[in-house]
């Protein structure tokens, strides 16, 4: 069983099974399709957060979350997990960081530091973006994360940023 920590991110409506979705909808039901991928149990979600885009500012706020499960499954099983409920909402590769429906990174896997094709891991921008760090330090105060240390205080470094919490 490995600790893992996925960062959830939205920004764009669509229509799913004949239904309207909003960014809020798609991280809604995203946590609930994460708590049912295989050998893999749900231990805690943050809140939801509003947060300002990365790169391309012609785009909607994102709604962010972060989710901690336990798994059995090894990292690149996981990441096909992860890949296949992205695809579920319909998530389109247009731009690179440009608006999407679904975005479902692997933040940590245990304390492993993997890097080939298709995962790095820890996630390469995580330590310098407030819309994973804040989440995360809700759900683990004492995170830290390797390579870069404790999320505390690398959120002391970068600030909030304009993170908004959703009630
Ligand atoms: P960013 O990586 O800056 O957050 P992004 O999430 O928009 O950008 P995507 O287009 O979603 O990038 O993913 C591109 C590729 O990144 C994926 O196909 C996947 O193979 C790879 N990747 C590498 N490391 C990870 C990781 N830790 N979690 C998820 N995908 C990863
Ligand atoms: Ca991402
Ligand atoms: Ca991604």
């Amino acid at each position: 069983m490995t600790i893992v920590y996925i960062g959830l991110g939205s920004n764009l409506s669509n229509t799913l099974n004949g239904q309207a979705q909003s960014p809020l909808q798609h991280i809604i039901t995203a946590i609930q399709s994460l708590a049912e991928i295989q050998s893999t149990r749900m231990i805690s979600a943050s809140s939801l957060y509003k947060s300002k885009p990365v790169g391309p500012q012609d785009q909607d706020d994102y709604i962010n979350a972060v989710v901690q499960l336990e798994t059995e499954l090894e990292p690149l099983a996981l990441l096909d997990s992860l890949q296949a409920i992205e695809n579920e909402h319909d998530r389109v590769r247009k731009k690179h960081w440009g608006p999407r429906t679904l975005d479902l990174d692997i933040l940590m896997f245990g304390d492993e530091t993997i890097k080939n094709d298709r995962l790095s891991i820890p996630h390469v921008e995580m330590a310098n973006r407030s819309f994973v760090l804040v989440p995360l330090a809700e759900i683990n105060s004492s995170c830290s994360i390797p390579g870069k240390g404790l999320v505390s205080d690398l959120l002391l470094d970068i600030g909030q940023d304009g993170m908004v919490i959703l009630q």
